[in-house]
């Protein structure tokens, strides 16, 4: 993979699964000149061990911020704590990996309540909405530094210059909810992903202006705590297909949603 992928690279929920896998490639994806802030909830918690030992191992490219999407004060913290490393460089890419699909499993109606819904709700739709929000500052300054490089001329969006990249579902497609609602029929976790992907087409048109791009990611069904054993696919190559996608995005992509192989996936 060409390295079009670089700069800086903020990821949220990287202690584990997709979000680990994401640090892990990123890493050998990106150049010595870049870096990652991987979020997580707990840094210093027993299920931040793997992401604490990839960080000593490359303390010039990983810095941990601790990171709680659910709640505004935490992404406030979170993006102070950026601000102070990147300052007026920017943030190159913003990949809002962290969600939640609350009920292990399939979430029926019966085993639904107004509780479970809000609270998939702020981690999967309200957190990302918030961070890019608090982020904007960040972001634009990065797709501003292109612009400079560029003589003041626009130029093209990518991920390399300034991007959101929202890692969304299949079940968040409203068109292919007939063919798999009976196998998964969570609504919670659906009708979050399909919010969220609304969220993406708004943040394409709002900051189309600043260059900056937006993406939903669908990562395929994938081994993860949340993919559970019986998923086809490895983290290790949904990741690499996911990055390889995100290295290609180009302006007609934003507001899109792809897959990890980069098909488009109707809304
Ligand atoms: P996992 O359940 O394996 O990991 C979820 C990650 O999100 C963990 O790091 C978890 O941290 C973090 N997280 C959860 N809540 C919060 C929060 N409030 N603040 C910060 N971090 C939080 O899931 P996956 O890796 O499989 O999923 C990653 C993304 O991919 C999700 O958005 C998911 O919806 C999406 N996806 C996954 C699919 C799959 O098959 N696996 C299919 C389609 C989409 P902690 O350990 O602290 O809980």
């Amino acid at each position: 993979m060409s390295r079009k992928l670089g700069g800086n690279i903020l990821v949220t929920g990287t202690n584990r699964g997709l979000g680990l896998e994401l640090v892990r490639q990123l890493i050998q994806v990106t150049s010595n000149k870049d870096h990652i802030y991987a979020c997580c909830r707990e840094p210093e918690g027993s299920g931040a061990e793997a992401l604490r030992e990839l960080a000593n191992e490359n303390p010039k490219r990983i810095t941990v911020i601790k990171l709680d999407t659910a709640y505004e004060s935490s992404i406030s913290a979170a993006t102070q704590a950026l601000g102070e490393r990147v300052g007026t460089c920017g943030l190159n890419l913003l990949i809002n990996n962290a969600g939640i699909n609350k009920l292990h499993g399939s979430a029926p109606l019966s085993a639904t309540g107004g509780c479970g819904m809000m609270e998939v709700y702020q981690v999967n739709v309200v957190g990302p909405f918030l961070l890019a929000k608090h982020l904007l500052p960040h972001l634009k300054r990065a797709a501003e530094q292109m612009s400079l490089k560029h003589g003041g001329q626009g130029g093209h969006m990518s991920c390399r210059r300034s991007a959101i990249i929202n890692i969304s579902s299949l079940l968040g497609s409203i068109e292919k909810c007939p063919e798999n609602f009976h196998i998964a029929p969570m609504y919670a976790y659906r009708t979050s992903k399909a919010a969220l992907n609304m969220m993406t087409r708004c943040q394409a048109e709002d900051f189309r202006e600043h260059h900056i791009l937006a993406t939903a990611i669908h990562p395929g069904w994938v081994q993860t705590d949340m993919g559970g054993k019986e998923a086809p696919l490895t983290s290790q190559d949904s990741v690499q297909g996911m990055l390889s996608v995100m290295s290609s995005l180009s302006d007609k992509d934003s507001g899109n949603h792809l897959d990890w192989q980069g098909n488009s996936i109707p809304w």
